[in-house]
Formats: structure tokens, sequence, C-alpha cells
């Protein structure tokens, strides 16, 4: 380049140095008290941040810049990751003052979404996962990794598409995808790269293929955690969670330039030990965020978590998405559970010690990578000091599960009292000003504090002295940062100095003067504070080393404490929202009684019309749900899936009785109005969802499915959705529920043992219908689509007009049905599918139809259309 050949000062030589190195970051070069950007990047952060935008060498060789306070860094980080961008932090790594040429500067850290450690940066409640997949020959591999809290993870799939399952749990802020050919990663037509940014808006970053090689990451493994084999993890050779793991290691070690001491495991997950959601169900529950609008407000998590500490929230979130499947592990929870629902006083005087907890997990992680504010140490003091309470009210709880949390609870008391004695309670965020440690702690800073405090009455002695020696009683002795201490006197009076005052400095309307004295002075009081902020800079770096060999026990405390604010916050759950005990079995029952939907039956208290279930039993595995629209259908089924996903995180339910053989996997297969607006065509959704659910449902999943079939027309809708009703019925005998508008399906349950039939009651009256949103037994014939049409907000004459029409076409039915070749079959099933063959154009086309996205005006011209075709 041109630019670069021409003159260029040894700065920006530098610059281009890093810049090169970093080239997908942005670069915040340090200059003095100024981060500057250049070039392209300045043009980027004046526009995202709102910076002026300069240039430098503006004769010569103007290069676009634009600087921000070094002060501020903080705000201005945040704002460029929420935009998107990775930021390398580029400082002067020597004393300008004692840098011989140009100040030696390096990049000591690349700030991105998936490796934050700051407060300021993260969300509290919310876990920042950085992820790494990996897609082998034979199998996948997922690794994930949270620096700001030292949890780090690895698992392998069996196939591709778990993958999206994943890292859809997950909800990473940033992914590691190896480079390469672009087709590796593609599914179902769409590359991997976009479907997760897609699904979790997560920033994709690519590395080179070396990142991920097997020797490599095993290398890299074995050395940051010291040891000789990974075995102690339950890792083999062959293990291509490996490669994933690696790539994660190799990134932080180029972003973070600092110890990871606090990455002090890995743990190998299995996904067989839990609960399997699809990212699909995990979407259609509306577990983690709702469809329509993405949001936290109205999810199951949100509804359910009443955690107080960020690392137990962060906790909460991985036992909803990832419950259990180990009844005995389930009951265990389920102890302590019932003993804080029924204990009150025990439960919230635990959330009492909890609400004055500091996020331990977060403070290690800036303890290791020497980040820690005096604040960090602070509240970690005081949080320590919490721990005793704690502990002497879980002993004296009787589930076995409180009593081990309270055998955890180590209270650290020599790190306490270290900390409490050190760190002065009002200090501020920073080291850099002093003022963090506090007296009494070190001899040698309290002298050197006394030293300059005793200045005040020191220099008040001077003047006084110098007032009377030269009788000016106007003179006075003061102090600034560029000129030190001096003396000044009124501009009418300079004449009358006496001569051992050295002019220094001259203003308009006075004279300032040093002494010899004065000066000396001076030396010691400027060399005494230097040195106290030197001496306490150097103490709390010991402090932090003192506290950093604590780390693995305080990671093993959050842990501990994150449980506990876990289970208190489901016992607080289950007593205020007089939620009950599941019982947990082995086998396939699923009766609930009374069920509710956790998140609606909030919203709508009292108005919510409990529901029973009763499947898995003799009555059979599968029920086929009829009913008009808006009935309750959908809720009733999602009601079911939540109930049994909460009741295997060890929550409690909101029913008034129930019995729960555990579930290996949900699937969920439901309305597909989200899916459309990301232009998939409905029907090929709908087929590779249940495609996926026929394909790897076991007969101990839980199958939901809504309408399945709408996508195409009528008749290859109704086959489809019978012969799929069949095979789960017959061969895979999981419990599912199945919504429908087919009421032919009911005629399964006559065919079928494992089948029933179930309908929502709808009450009519006065040509009116009034849902009572009750799930009964048996099925039902009835659509009520004109009245849902009319409560829709239909025209009145639309739907008179429909209304007609209906009749006519039931009259014109009626008098078929009555024709000598179809009088033998009776059953108004027969008739209706008389009915169907005659006006199939008519029917796929008002089956077809949403009438909720209809306009007046298309259902007029729909309507009229209809009329003419029969
Ligand atoms: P469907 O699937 O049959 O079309 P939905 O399940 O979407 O019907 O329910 C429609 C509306 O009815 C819901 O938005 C909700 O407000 C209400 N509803 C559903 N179930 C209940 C219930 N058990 N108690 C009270 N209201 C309910």
């Amino acid at each position: 380049m041109a630019k670069k050949t021409k003159k260029i000062t040894p700065a920006m030589k530098q610059y281009h140095h890093f810049k090169e190195k970093y080239a997908d970051a942005i670069l915040f070069f340090r200059m003095g008290d100024f981060y500057e950007t250049f070039y392209e990047d300045a043009k980027t952060c004046s526009r995202v941040l709102g910076l002026a935008l300069t240039s430098r060498d503006k004769n010569t060789d103007p290069i676009p810049l634009a600087g921000l306070p070094y002060h501020a860094v903080d705000g201005y980080l945040k704002k460029m990751l929420q935009a998107g961008y990775k930021v390398a932090v580029c400082e002067q790594v020597e004393d300008p003052k004692q840098a011989k040429g140009v100040v030696k500067r390096d990049v000591v850290r690349v700030v991105t979404p998936g490796t934050l450690t700051d407060d300021m940066l993260l969300e509290a409640r919310e876990d920042n996962f950085l992820c790494s997949v990996f897609l082998g020959p034979k199998s996948a591999a997922v690794s994930w990794v949270d620096i700001s809290t030292g949890h780090f993870f690895v698992q392998e799939l069996e196939d591709d598409k778990a993958i999206l399952d994943e890292v859809m749990r997950l909800g990473p802020k940033e992914c590691l995808l190896p480079e390469m050919r672009g087709e590796l990663f593609e599914m179902e037509g769409k590359k991997l790269e976009q479907q997760i940014e897609r699904l979790t808006g997560a920033t994709v970053t690519r590395r080179p293929g070396w990142y991920f090689d097997s020797h490599m990451a095993k290398d890299k493994l074995l050395k940051h955690f010291e040891m000789k084999t990974l075995e102690g993890f339950g890792i083999d050779d062959g293990f291509v969670g490996v490669n994933a793991a690696g790539a994660v290691l190799e990134y932080l070690e180029e972003t973070q330039k600092t110890a990871l001491t606090h990455i002090s495991s890995l743990r190998k997950v299995s996904r067989s030990n839990f609960l399997q959601i699809d990212q699909t169900s995990l979407r259609s529950l509306e577990i983690l965020r709702t469809i329509r609008s993405e949001s936290k407000k109205g999810t199951l998590l949100d509804s359910v978590d009443q955690t107080l500490t960020g690392m137990g929230s962060r906790m909460m979130r991985a036992w909803i998405c990832m419950p259990l499947c180990d009844v005995g592990a389930i009951e265990m929870r389920q102890d302590a559970v019932a003993e804080f629902a029924e204990n009150e006083s025990a439960c919230e005087d635990i959330r009492g010690q909890l609400k004055e907890v500091a996020d331990l997990e977060r403070i290690v992680a800036r303890i290791s990578t020497f980040r820690t504010s005096p604040k960090d140490l602070l509240s970690l003091g005081w949080t320590l000091r919490r721990v005793p309470a704690l502990r002497e009210v879980l002993a004296g709880c009787e589930a076995d599960m409180a009593g081990r949390l309270a055998e955890r609870c180590d209270s650290m008391d020599e790190l306490a009292d270290l900390l409490e004695a050190a760190i002065d309670p009002d200090c501020p965020p920073h080291t850099r000003d002093g003022g963090v440690i506090r007296d009494g702690f070190s001899e040698e800073l309290d002298h050197l504090r006394s030293v300059s405090s005793d200045g005040k009455t020191w220099l008040a002695e001077f003047q006084q002295r110098q007032v009377e020696r030269t009788g000016l009683a106007n003179l006075k002795v003061g102090y600034n940062r560029v000129f030190g201490y001096y003396i000044e006197l009124p501009r009418s009076m300079a004449e009358k100095a006496p001569a051992d005052f050295v002019r220094k400095q001259t203003l308009k309307n006075a004279e300032r003067y040093v002494t010899d004295e004065l000066k000396k002075y001076e030396d010691e009081v400027l060399g005494a504070r230097d040195k106290a902020l030197e001496l306490e800079q150097r103490l709390f770096e010991k402090l932090r080393e003192e506290t950093a060999k604590y780390i693995s026990r305080l990671q093993e405390l959050a842990d501990c404490i994150a449980t506990v604010d876990c289970l208190a916050a489901f016992g607080h759950l289950a007593r205020s929202r007089s939620y009950v005990r599941p019982a947990m079995l082995g086998d396939k029952t699923l009766e609930i009684s009374e069920g509710k939907h956790p998140v609606l039956a909030e919203s709508l208290g009292s108005e919510f019309v409990p529901n029973d279930v009763n499947l898995g039993g003799e009555d059979g595995d599968l029920s086929v749900i009829t009913g008009p629209n808006m009935a309750g259908k959908s809720t009733y089924i999602r009601q079911v899936a939540l109930l049994v996903l909460l009741a295997q995180t060890g929550s409690f339910i909101p029913a008034k009785e129930a019995k729960i053989g555990v579930v290996d996997r949900i699937f969920t297969r439901v309305g597909a109005s989200d899916e459309l607006m990301r232009g998939q065509s409905t029907f090929m959704v709908e087929m590779t969802e249940t495609a996926n659910i026929i394909n790897n449902a076991t007969d101990r999943s839980l199958v939901i499915l809504d309408e399945v079939g709408r996508g195409t027309s009528t008749y290859d809708g109704l086959s489809l959705a019978w012969a799929i009703t069949e095979h789960i019925a017959n061969e895979i005998k999981c419990r599912t529920l199945f919504a429908t508008h087919y009421h032919e399906l009911t005629e399964l349950a006559e065919l079928l043992v494992n089948v029933k039939n179930c309908n929502v009651a709808v009450r009519e009256w006065q040509d009116e219908i009034v849902f009572l949103h009750k799930i009964l037994p048996g099925g039902t014939d009835k659509s009520y689509g004109i009245h849902v049409a009319k409560l829709a907000g239909l025209p009145k004459s639309v739907v008179r007009r429909s209304r007609e029409i209906l009749l006519d076409l039931e009259n014109t039915f009626a008098k078929e049905a009555a024709g000598p070749e179809l009088t033998r079959h009776k059953t108004s099933d027969d008739q209706q599918m008389l009915f169907v063959e005659r006006n199939k154009g008519v029917l796929d086309r008002l089956s077809d139809l949403d009438v909720n996205n209809l306009t007046p005006i298309e259902a007029i011209n729909l309507l009229n259309q209809i009329k003419d075709e029969i």
C-alpha cells in the first residue's frame, strides 16, 4: 500500500503490525489518555459510537482518526459488542517516561461477545457462552465455555441435526466454526452458520481448521489442565469432543492472553442422562423465548425462576433446559423442595441470606484473569460471612440434599478475615487513585499516608510562619498539579517578597513563589503519596494472589450456593402457588389431575380451567383431541409437555395430583405460522418435523402433535395424519397427544386399543358458542368454524351469509345421504366423507383458510366464489 510505504511514524508502524494480526477486530490503540482508531475502524467507530471523525497528519497524508478517552472505555466496548464487533485492545505496556524511543505496545486482550468477564458487559442472570462446533466424518461435537464463570463442557453428538438442538439450548453469544468447505456445513439446504445466527443471534467466528485438529487440541487441553491424560474427565482417545474443546482453548488463548486458572475442569455431558428437548420443542413450548416476540417474558423459565442470585439463575436455566431422567435424582431434589415448601422459616431464612450474596463465579473469573476490582474483593468477603448462617439452616433440614449442601458450605474464615481487615468498606471501584486498603492493615502504608495527610497541619503552620515573618497578611500557601506547592502574594505586595522567595509563576493579579523549605517539603509529601499509591497497588495484587489460591474452593462454594438458590426457589414457588409434588415413576404412567398451564394459569388466574390427562395406562398411549379452534387444544397439549418437563427438573407442578413416568425426550409438532415467515413451506416444515419424531421417538418419549397434515389438501392431510397416528400407536407406543381438526381421526379409537378420544367442551347457546376449555372423554363432530369466524370479527353479513351457505350444503348433503346406494351407511362419519367428496374443492379452500388473516373484503369475495362453485 502506498500509504504504508510513505514516511510513517514508529507508532503507526506498530499500529499496522497489530491491525494485520487482528484483522477481524476493531483495534483500540492506546496513545496517552486516549484509545485511537484509524482508517476504516475510525469510520466504523465514529458511526457506532458517535465519535467525532477527524484526521491525523492533516497536511501530509491525512489518516481518518476517531479517539475515545481511556477511562470511559467500558461503555464504548459495550456499544461495539452490541453492534456485533470484536475489539482488540492495544495498550502501552511500558511507562512512557521510561521508554527509549517509541513506547512498547501490545494487544492485551481481544474483547468478543463470547469472551467477556467484566460485569458491566455481562447479563447478571445469563450465561455468556462461547461454543465451538466440530463436525467429524462419523460424529459431531460441541464444546462450550463461559469464561465469566469458568464452566467448560463438551458433548459428543450422534448426528449433525443434534448440533442445532444443542446450540439452541445453550444460546451462546459467540460460536466458533472451522473454515472448511461450505457443503460440509449445510443442513437442510441452509448453511450451519446462518442457521446458528438466525436461531440464537450468536456471532459466528471462523477459525482455521488446525484450531480443531485432534492432536493440537489434545495437547492444548493437557497443557491447560496440567495433566498427562484426559481420562480423568472420562475422555478417551478418539473422542471427537476433544477437537471442539481444544478449539475453544485455542481461541481463549488468542483473545485473553492471560492465565485462565478458573477454567479448572472439563465436564463431559451425555445427552442420555437428561430429558432431551430438541430446538423445535424448545421454541414451540416457549421455554426460553416466546415465539412471537422472542422475549423472555411469558416463557416457562421466566414464570418459574424465582432464584435470587445470578449463579442460581444461570443454574435454573440449565435445570430447565436439561431436566433429569433418573427417578432417584429427581426425588432427591423433590425432597429438598418439599422441605423448603413446608418449612417456610427455613426457606425464607435462606433466601434472606441469598439476597446479600455476590456473584462468586464471576468474581472468581476476574481474580483469575487479573481483572479484579476492589469492590470484587470487598463483596467476596461479605459473601463469605453469609456462609455460616446458610450452613446452619441447611444443617437443620432433614432432606438429604440439604445436609450434603450444608457440608459443602465452606466459609473460608481465614480468607474472609483477611479481606475484611484489608479492604476499606468505602473503597472506590478502581485501584488507580488509592483509598482501597484499610487503615491499620499495613504499618508502612499508614505511615506514608500520615506523611501526606499531616501535611495539612504543616502547611497551615508554614503559612502562619511566613505571614509573621513578612508581615504580609494576604500571603497564602497553595498547591496545583502542574506547579506543585507555592506561596502566593497579591501583585500589589509582590515587591515586598523577601529575597529567599523564588518566583515560580506569574498570574494576572498574583505572583507565586517557592522557598527551599517548601520545595523540600513538597518532595517528601508527593513522594509519600506516590509511594503510598504504589504500595497500595502492590498490597492489592498480593491480596488478589492470596485469594486466587482459593479459586477451586470458591467455585465449589459458588456451585453449592447456586444449588441452594434453585432448591429454595422451587420451594418458594411451590408454597406461593400451591404446586404439588408429582410422584415420579419408571414406567409409562402419565396421570395428572387438575393440571394447569404454568404460564397461562398465572396470567389468567381463577379463569384458567384446570384439566386432567391420563395416558400410558389401560386407556392407551395416544389421545386424539378434537374441538373447535380457540377451544384450548393447543394450550392443553403444551401444558402437559410443560408439566412433565417441570416435574423432571425436581420442581413441584400446578396440579391437584400427579403421577409421571419419566420421559426420555419431548417432541413437538405444533403451529407452523412462525416457520412460514422463515420462507419454508408449511407443509415441508411439518413433514420434516414429523419425520424427525417418527424416526427418533422411543416408547418413553412424549409426543405433542398439533394439526398435522394441515398444510396440504384435505385428503392428503387426513391420510397422512391417519397413517402417522397409526404408526405411533402401533409401532412406537409412546405417550402422545394429538390435537386435530380432522374429526375422521376419532374413528381410530374404535379401531386401535392404544388410541382414545378427547374433546374440548363447548356449550351452544342461542346460536352462540361458549368455550368451556374443559377436556372431556369422547370425540366431537362439529367444528364451529363460523362461530369462531364471528368471534374473530368477521362482519355480520358475511357470517349470516356463510350460515345460509352451510345450511344449503347440509341440506344437499342430507339429500345425497338418503340416496339408495348410501342408505346403508348410517354413521355420521360416513356421511361426512360423502359430503367431503362432493365438495372437496370448496372444503379444501375452507380448511386451508387462515381466518385470522382474512380481510372482510377477501372473505366476501371468497364466499361469492364458493357460492358460484356449489
Ligand atoms: P386451540 O388450540 O383449540 O385453537 P388454544 O389452545 O389456542 O385453542 O386456546 C385459545 C385461547 O383459549 C387461549 O389463548 C386461552 O386464552 C384460552 N384458553 C385455553 N385453554 C384454557 C383454559 N384451560 N382455561 C382458560 N382459558 C383457556
